[in-house]
């Protein structure tokens, strides 16, 4: 089933065609990753499909409505998620606290303001901390946490939102390569569990290949390739931008 439809998708800032004429889709359950050197127009998709910047042209489609002109708080309402760029969690809470007021904000959207006083969704909270991994941990304040460990609380708060496409422009920077792959891992894990869409980008060529269903390659605004991870490390054109921005693309395995 498809979950998101994006056709002729189109963006500029003042002269720079920033991204240009981007049609994809993707299934629930399936990890489609966006790859492309820097300043290849990815982050300013992402942008256009959580409604922080408004498309010059094209369609958005999730679920059969589209998203053209909806803020990002409406967008986020439809169940669109998204990590991890800004920090979501509250440091001097605990990790328990921090997935509860996620469930809270949750439950609040689908029942308005009136809800039971005491359903603070404390046995919810720890059944989304095992799914990531962090029970254990669900007692300390997230501001000690490991850097690894709050980016699976993350997690767990996007899940919270029960999306149905989660958007993760760049979820593992600044972690260690073992660390990315177990992230990348438990987040295929949980999305093909729940059946959510996710649309990653990434520049560790080992998660991309590892991880992703499909994969598609932007290079100055265009799209340029897409297929399977084996068909997109064969096409020449693609090889062509990685080698010529530096990337060891090759010895990607
Ligand atoms: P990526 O995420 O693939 O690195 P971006 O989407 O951030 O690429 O950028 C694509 C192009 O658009 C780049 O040339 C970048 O300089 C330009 N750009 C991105 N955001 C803005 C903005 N807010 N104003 C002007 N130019 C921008
Ligand atoms: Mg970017």
């Amino acid at each position: 089933m498809t979950v998101l439809s994006v056709k002729g998708l189109h963006k500029s800032f003042g002269g720079v065609q920033a991204v240009q004429d981007v049609s994809f889709s993707i299934s629930a359950g399936e990890l489609l990753a966006l790859i492309g050197p820097n300043g290849a127009g990815k982050s300013t998709c992402f942008n256009m499909l959580n409604g922080q910047l408004r498309a010059d042209a094209g369609e958005v489609v999730l679920l059969g409505q589209s998203l053209i002109g909806l803020a990002p708080r409406q967008i986020w309402q439809l169940g669109v998620g998204r990590t991890f760029q800004i920090t979501a969690t509250f440091n001097s809470m605990t990790v328990r606290e921090n997935i509860q007021m996620a469930l809270l904000s949750f439950h609040r959207r689908l029942m308005g303001l009136w809800r039971p006083a005491n359903a603070l969704y404390r046995d919810e909270a720890m059944e989304l901390l095992a799914r990531v991994g962090m029970a254990d941990q669900s007692e300390r304040p997230c501001g000690i946490l490991a850097y690894g460990d709050l980016k699976r609380v993350e997690l767990a708060i996007a899940l919270a939102n029960s999306p149905k496409l989660l958007l993760m422009d760049e979820p593992t920077a600044g972690m260690a390569p073992s660390e990315r792959v177990a992230l990348m891992e438990l987040t295929a894990r949980l999305a093909r569990q729940d059946n959510i869409a996710v649309l990653f980008t990434e520049h560790d060529m080992d998660v991309v290949f590892a991880q992703a269903d499909r994969i598609i390659v932007l290079d100055r605004g265009r799209l340029i390739a897409e297929g399977g991870p084996e068909t997109v490390r064969a096409n020449e054109q693609v090889q062509a931008v990685y080698l010529g921005s530096g990337t060891v693309f090759a010895e990607a395995h």
